[in-house]
């Protein structure tokens, strides 16, 4: 196991003096790859959302076409930037919103970093001399606390209300005359919930907020399994008062990482978005995010994807992994020990009034499926993806006989769990 530092034993403390040929630097990658964890047992974990192998493929292929393209370019390289135009209308479409208002981002943090830093610019027209505060939810993902750290503008968490969505009567409580924006998530990662976005949403437009909403997780899928038939609700522009959402696309878009997208309400929202400068030796310098040099592989790899899956193909991906979900969760009620929270997506997260939830991760660990957890309150967390059927059924076999066994006090080592 790597060890947090990432101090894992090296070959080398040096600077290698030789050159190796091609066959041992791949035997070499081949060996590092073998400590890692079971890849095939870690699609619940920490190597899920990656689609089928069709997917995966797809995504490899569009990725290493345009393996040497920096993103940063999209405006001189006129394949990068067409492709980026139509993954920016092909999700807009399924937001209520248009390509004009999106931009895509290096990952699910950065679209979190930029849209703070929209809501901070817009406040500074807005409110002028405030020193801004945003209301974030307690389960709101790590990467806001991050952002406002960054950019100077002070996070207020609130708690949870019984069912872990946000408890509108504190948020509508913390504001104050310093608030400037609020967060809300669809879902949120830790429990797998969705924030009453309407809700939150006439809040926001009650007080004259800026209303981000977090769909990082959530936005690629749920329009998906809305058309299916489950009960998820409308997260994004449907809502008067949303003024920007973040997806991930490199999550249940299935694009290779980083890739992510964040749209705005209207482009007088988006205007908040990017960055110029004329004031260095080269001139004009513009960046639509963050990040400078980006993969531009990335782009094409989400492309790819877009293009082979169209819109019956995410359907049926969506199809897949909610069949995934639903056979975990009914896993979960035959086995009286365990129950799940929140879960109201492809996220299933495993607790127990009665056993050392730690106790059971471990057990699981040590067979080979390297899962996450929640602490508060202290849970197993899965990631469903499309995977088939046969690791759903290992992973329900040892899911019953790892509890079987902690309840009978066979199993006792309990495990750190592995939050990030
Ligand atoms: C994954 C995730 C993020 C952060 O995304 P990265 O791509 O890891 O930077 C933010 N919010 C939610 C809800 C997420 O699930």
């Amino acid at each position: 196991m790597v060890d947090d530092q990432n101090l894992a034993p090296v070959a080398i403390d040096h600077f290698p003096p030789l050159g190796a040929t091609m066959a041992e630097v791949e035997a070499m990658l081949d060996g590092l790859r073998a400590q890692d964890p079971d890849v095939r047992r870690g699609r619940f974990g920490m190597f899920s959302l990656r689609g089928n192998a069709d997917i995966q493929d797809v995504a490899h292929r569009g990725y290493e076409r345009f393996f040497s393209y920096n993103g940063l370019f999209a405006r001189m390289l006129p394949s990068i930037g067409l492709m980026q135009q139509e993954l920016l209308s092909g999700w807009a479409s399924l937001l209520s919103t248009t390509p004009e208002c999106g931009v895509l981002t290096s990952g699910g943090t950065d679209s979190l970093f930029n849209a703070v830093h929209s809501i901070r610019e817009w406040a500074r027209e807005h409110r002028p001399g405030v020193e801004p505060e945003i209301i974030a939810p307690f389960s709101a993902h790590a990467s806001f606390t991050k952002s406002c750290h960054y950019l100077g503008v002070r996070l207020v968490r609130v708690p949870l209300d019984g069912e872990y969505r946000v408890d509108l009567e504190a948020m509508e409580a913390a504001i104050t005359d310093r608030t400037v924006g609020l967060i809300a998530s669809a879902p949120a990662w830790p429990h797998g919930v969705y924030d009453p976005i309407g809700k939150v949403a006439a809040l926001a437009r009650k007080r004259d907020l800026w209303l981000h909403v977090d769909a990082c997780v959530g936005g690629c899928l749920t329009p998906f399994v809305r058309e299916l038939g489950y009960a998820v609700p409308e997260f994004a522009f449907e809502h008067e008062g949303v003024c920007s959402v973040s997806l991930d696309l490199h999550k249940y878009g299935y694009a290779p990482k980083p890739c992510s997208a964040l749209f705005y309400a209207d482009e007088e929202r988006r205007r908040y978005q990017g960055f110029a400068t004329e004031e260095w030796s080269n001139g004009p310098y513009k960046t639509d995010a963050f990040v400078g040099s980006r993969p531009g592989g990335a782009v094409a790899g989400a492309w790819a994807v877009m293009r082979f899956l169209g819109h019956e193909g995410y359907l049926r991906t969506a199809q897949r992994t909610m069949s995934v979900r639903d056979q975990i969760l009914a896993a979960i009620e035959q086995i009286p020990e365990l129950h799940s929270v929140g879960s109201e997506l492809s996220l299933v997260t495993i607790g127990s009034a009665e056993l050392d939830i730690k106790v059971v991760g471990q057990g699981l660990a040590s067979r080979g499926w390297s899962l996450f957890g929640v602490r508060h309150p202290e849970l197993l967390h899965l990631t469903c993806d499309a995977v088939d059927d046969e690791l759903v059924a290992e992973f329900i076999a040892d899911l019953v006989d790892v509890t079987g066994r902690v309840s009978a006090g066979e199993l006792n080592e309990r495990g750190d769990l592995r939050y990030t």
